[in-house]
């Protein structure tokens, strides 16, 4: 699986922000932290990676409603 990283949003806006999925831009859900950045996805697609997350050993952390 390859996949593209972003920088993190607070960097470009100063304040937490409504993050959207990088795959369908829903609202997303989860927050994946990666070597090179941040991934965000919703439930749904959170469900599609989370196996690939958890072989790679990476920090997810679930967003505030
Ligand atoms: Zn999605």
């Amino acid at each position: 699986m390859t996949v593209q990283t972003r920088q993190p949003a607070s960097s470009l806006f100063g304040t937490p922000e409504i993050e959207m999925c990088d795959r369908c831009g829903m609202r997303a859900r989860v927050r994946v932290v990666l070597d090179g950045g941040e991934l965000y996805f919703c439930r749904q697609h959170a469900g599609t990676y989370r196996e690939t997350w958890q072989q790679r050993m990476y920090l997810v952390k679930d967003l505030p409603l």
